[in-house]
């Protein structure tokens, strides 16, 4: 297949200072749990984007000094020679496919509290912290900026040195440089503060420095936000963006453009769609000459280029979509646009640089698996063998293994027990602002189609019998679970429902199951999306609805993915009454009983529904069947069995998609169970063999 030369433009080789971007996309900085900790798990992942065909590939956030640590957030550093050679690792694979890498410098500044360096946090007052730990920076003097200036710029040259082809300056996301430039934070007396003029200083002394360093070999580009606070979607505040932005219009060789409020930035697509920073653009091209790059969770090619053609950037900004599609660039490049997996807006990947580990991927499981297991998301180990491939169930758990193992080469029997493929996914895409998780199962769905060595069987509820019938090789089931009546008191398993009263589960209500009269009690025991989805449904419907979560706050979990607030304001718009802190104890029908997890307080409420969101059972009564035809001895079976997915341990859609993944990829291979990983960890070397005399 060839490239629609609607398409063209998107190919266009972009100079940028010193250097040239051999198209326009562009990968910008983003953060991947990784960083310094992981040089070689980075260094694979970055490479893979580049094979996939980015023009640009950026570092996440790179520190220019210990006095600019955000751990347990993982971020990559320049520090000293050896980090020179660790981001090395990365350029050299970025370099391979003609790709530029950017490196992306950083000084945390109030949002950098130094838990691991325990030095002293520096910004442009006293501060409190804003990361939210108990701290306050100091505020910055004269020799503070000097000393800052110097320790840009060293990095800078260490960046130049590691092979970067673009150096930043990042004056955006709250962090130092960024504190300077807000005119209500920056109330300094010096030069550095009060005017607008003054603010500006620090920024533009560093483009000149790093212009300085680095600017004969690497672009110097600036990330900066278009509108100054944040305010309603879509209607920028822009305040003295513009004036700031015309100050440094032509310094810098690019401009990477994003905006105040990084939850619509990082917009879910819950409550994001693609290309939502386009109102806050409009009047960035028009000022600057250089070129200019911004996101949008574009994963659509039209969408692509007709940013480009009206205007709005010039490079094709990515982050996420290049998370769940490394190789959107070849797939444009080569007319394969059915075979983009496209990004869900669900920030599972950015919950991992919060929680301090690699970063994953719903839609693209090899994503931060590309160098301990050498996955690739394109690629697969052909086939072993002439084996027959069983997969019982389609969810995202089943369509991801008959995928992948049908792009291996087996032959594979996918059977679903409904006429829908996708199984959770099929239902949660149906809830308020979920649709884009169909994509899930649109993606695998469609992949399926071209495989003529998959044979995929709706309608096909499977037995033991039946499993024993087909005489696979390799047997996986993917069967799913079923939200449970109960809750998990820390403990054990307590029934709520008492008096003969019935409790809905998430289940009965994407089945269309509805209470048949209000007030309705929500309890959330899960604390990431369903049970707030579970109230909206509700309220929606137009039944009172009040909201339980033992925790401290709604749908907690889903903090690490940035979700967390905007999910409370729609539930508080939705009229949704929020009870915090408190535990579902039991439910008769018209009253339940709510005790305080800290005062131990109960009080009633009137309720004649109660909907439990807690926990999940798996549907693993096939595996127990199919193991019972030969006494429990799974040796005995005339073919391998795995449970996948939820049927094996319940968790979220991520976990469902690796773990079909992980199926597929190791059908005839010999899974070494003592030593399942490979570790990318520091190896101090030779040491004496321990003896009794040490
Ligand atoms: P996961 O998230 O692990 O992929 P899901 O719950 O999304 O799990 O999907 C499980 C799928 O398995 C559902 O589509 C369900 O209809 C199907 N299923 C469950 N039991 C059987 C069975 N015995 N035979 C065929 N399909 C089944
Ligand atoms: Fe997109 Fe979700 Fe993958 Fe992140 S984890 S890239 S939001 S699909």
């Amino acid at each position: 297949m060839t490239r629609d030369p609607r398409y063209d433009v998107l190919f266009e080789p972009v100079k940028i200072g010193p250097v040239t971007a051999k198209n326009r996309f562009f990968q910008v900085p983003h953060c991947t749990g990784m960083g310094f900790l992981r040089p070689q798990t980075l260094a694979a992942m970055r490479g893979v984007k580049a094979a996939g065909g980015w023009g640009v590939i950026c570092t996440e956030y790179n520190s220019i000094h210990p006095t600019s640590d955000s751990l347990p957030g993982m971020y990559a550093s320049l520090w000293d020679d050896s980090d020179v050679r660790a981001n090395r690792l990365m350029t050299d694979k970025v370099h391979e496919h003609g790709a530029l890498a950017g490196a992306e410098l950083w000084y945390g500044g109030a949002r950098s509290t130094n838990l691991y360096s325990r030095l002293t946090a520096m910004d442009v007052d006293s501060l409190p912290d804003l990361a939210g730990h108990p701290f306050q920076t100091r505020a910055m003097d004269k020799t503070d900026i000097a000393n800052l200036r110097r320790w840009h710029r060293k990095s800078a040259i260490r960046a130049r040195d590691a092979g970067f082809d673009i150096v930043y300056v990042y004056a955006t996301h709250g962090y130092l440089l960024a504190n300077f430039l807000d005119p209500r934070m920056n109330t300094r007396g010096d030069e550095y503060g009060g005017s607008l003029k003054n603010r500006v200083r620090l920024v533009r002394e560093l483009i000149e420095d790093t212009k300085e360093a680095v600017g004969d070999r690497c672009a110097v580009a600036v990330r900066f936000k278009a509108d100054e606070t944040i305010g309603e979607d879509s209607v920028p505040e822009h305040g003295e963006r513009r004036e700031m932005l015309e100050m440094l219009a032509d310094m810098p060789d690019l401009w990477d453009i994003n905006i105040a409020d990084y939850t619509l930035e990082m917009g879910m697509s819950r409550f994001v769609s693609e290309g939502a920073l386009e109102p806050y653009m409009g009047w960035v091209k028009s000022v600057t000459d250089k070129p200019v790059v911004t996101v949008g969770r574009f994963t659509s090619p039209d969408t692509m280029v007709s940013q480009i053609k009206r205007g709005i950037t010039d490079f094709v900004g990515a982050a996420r979509p290049s998370i769940a599609d490394p190789y959107i660039p070849n797939k444009i490049a080569e007319g394969r646009l059915e075979d983009i997996r496209e990004c869900i807006g669900c920030n599972i990947c950015y919950s991992c640089n919060n929680l301090g580990v690699p970063v994953r991927c719903t839609q693209n499981p090899t994503m931060g698996e590309e160098w301990r297991k050498g996955w690739h998301p394109e690629k697969v180990l052909s086939s072993q063998s002439e084996a027959q491939v069983l997969v019982v169930g389609a969810g995202p758990a089943g369509l991801e293994a008959a995928r992948a193992a049908g792009a291996r080469g087996y032959n594979v029997m996918l059977a679903e027990a409904t006429r829908t493929l996708g199984g959770r996914v099929a239902k949660e895409a149906t809830l308020p602002g979920m649709s884009e998780y169909i994509r899930v199962r649109d993606y695998r769905e469609g992949q399926l189609l071209k495989l003529t060595n998959v044979g995929v069987f709706r309608e096909s509820q499977m037995t033991a019998d039946d499993v024993f019938t087909v005489e696979p090789d390799h047997v996986a089931l993917a069967t799913g679970a079923t939200w449970r009546r109960d809750r998990f008191d820390g403990k054990t398993y307590v029934p709520v429902a008492i008096h003969g009263a019935e409790v809905l589960t998430p289940d009965d209500i994407m089945a269309g199951i509805l209470p048949k009269d209000g007030p309705c009690v929500v309890f959330d025991g899960d604390n990431y999306y369903i049970g707030g989805l579970m109230a909206e449904v509700l309220a929606d419907a137009g039944f009172a609805v009040i909201y339980v979560s033992e925790e401290d706050s709604v749908s907690s979990w889903a903090g690490n993915t940035s979700e967390r607030w905007r999910i409370r304001t729609q539930m508080m718009e939705k009229g949704i009454s929020i009870l915090t802190a408190h535990t579902l104890t039991a439910f008769d029908g018209t009253n339940a009983m709510l005790r305080c997890v800290y005062t131990g307080r109960v009080q009633k409420l009137d309720a004649s529904a109660a909907v439990l969101a807690t926990h999940r059972t798996p549907n693993d009564a096939l595996y127990h069947d199919i193991l019972a035809k030969v006494d429990g001895v799974a040796n005995k079976l005339p073919f391998t069995l795995s449970r996948i997915g939820d049927c094996e341990a319940p968790s979220i859609v991520a976990a469902a998609v690796y773990a079909g993944y992980k199926f597929a990829t190791e059908i005839d291979t010999v899974v070494d169970l003592d030593h399942p990983l490979v570790f990318d960890r520091m190896d101090v070397g030779a040491q004496p063999p321990y003896t009794k005399d040490h």
